[in-house]
């Protein structure tokens, strides 16, 4: 989608502090970090949020998670733990209407969220 922030952070047209990629998923610094490890996972495909994901889409999610599993091993928190947080719809508190996973670590994190 042209008008899209993470569709041009996937492309490479806007910078972000890349953890990991492959030929379909993206992983960056979140710029607004709420924990001392914030990393967003994106498809760089378009596709707007976890609604919009399709049958079609299974192995796409499937990549979308693992990612999120590197990303803490790569980070170091995998075994302290950390929390991964799909943000869906005006309830879910998404800004960013292209899909992404939050991966949050590296300090304790609350239950239940607000
Ligand atoms: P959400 O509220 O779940 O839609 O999350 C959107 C996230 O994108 C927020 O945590 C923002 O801090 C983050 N964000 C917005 N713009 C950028 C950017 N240019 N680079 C990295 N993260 C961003
Ligand atoms: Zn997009």
């Amino acid at each position: 989608m042209s008008d899209c922030l993470f569709c041009k952070i996937g492309s490479g047209q806007i910078p972000a502090k890349v953890v990991l990629q492959d030929d379909e998923v993206l992983a960056f610094d979140d710029v607004n970090p709420q924990a001392p490890v914030h990393v967003l996972v994106i498809p760089k495909r378009h596709v707007s949020a976890l609604n919009d994901a399709g049958a079609g889409d299974q192995a796409l999610l499937g990549r979308l998670l693992e990612a999120a599993i590197l990303v803490a091993r790569k980070k170091g928190i995998a075994e302290a733990g950390y929390r991964v947080v799909a943000n869906t719809g005006r309830d879910g508190g998404q800004t960013v209407f292209h899909l992404h996973l939050h991966v949050l670590g590296g300090r304790h994190m609350n239950w239940p969220p607000g």
